[in-house]
């Protein structure tokens, strides 16, 4: 069972993961976007560590929820609104339970990257998070290590694609043979997910 303590872990995790790697995301976002993906992501994360250590919530559910409250807020950039609906639509999934399964996880993670795609209009294969999460999501049912691994697999597979949603769409053909950004820190929120269940 996975408590609140474990689920700040995750979240202190990719907040770290970004922080080592918001130039990368940022230069990502340069040919295909407007080269501040990296810069949201920072702040919208780091803001997320220190509400969550200032306010430290009670359960899974509680820390998701605010945690994407505090994305939504502090993110002006369209990944802040679309990782607020992943975590809060989660964390409304797991409702106020002290501890939740792993099964009970990868169920809300799976209606949370449903919200995303409601929310953006977007399927896998347009070219966004999606692309990671998706894969991440659904390789949850094999291990956490699995779901990292295949969430970085998709954000790879994101190269040759030509992009149907986001900046990138504007550019048309020119949006295949560029990694796209968020597809990238979606591998690093998964990424981190399994390096704290470890
Ligand atoms: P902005 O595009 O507003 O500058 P960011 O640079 O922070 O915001 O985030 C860009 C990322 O957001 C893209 O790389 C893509 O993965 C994701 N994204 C943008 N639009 C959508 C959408 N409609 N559905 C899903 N993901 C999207
Ligand atoms: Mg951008």
């Amino acid at each position: 069972m996975r408590d609140a303590d474990f689920f700040r872990r995750w979240m202190a995790a990719t907040a770290a993961a970004v922080e080592q790697e918001a130039d990368r995301l940022t230069e990502l976002d340069s040919p295909i976007g407007d080269a501040d993906h990296g810069v949201n992501m920072l702040r919208g994360f780091t803001a997320v560590r220190e509400v969550l250590d200032a306010e430290g919530p009670g359960t899974p559910g509680a820390v998701l929820r605010l945690a994407g409250r505090t994305l939504i807020s502090t993110v002006g950039g369209a990944s802040g609104p679309l990782y607020g609906t992943l975590l809060r639509r989660t964390g409304k999934e797991l409702g106020e339970a002290a501890e939740v399964s792993d099964d009970a996880l990868r169920e809300a993670l799976y209606a949370g990257v449903g919200a995303v795609a409601q929310l953006g209009g977007s399927a896998p294969g347009d070219k966004t998070m999606l692309d990671a999460l998706v894969p991440g999501v659904a390789a949850l049912s094999t291990s956490y290590r699995a779901a990292g691994d295949a969430a970085q697999d998709g954000a790879q597979a994101t190269v040759p694609m030509l992009a149907r949603k986001g900046r990138a769409r504007y550019l048309g053909e020119r949006s295949i043979g560029h990694q796209d950004p968020g597809a990238t820190s979606a591998a690093l929120l998964l990424g981190a997910l399994a390096e704290v269940a470890g």
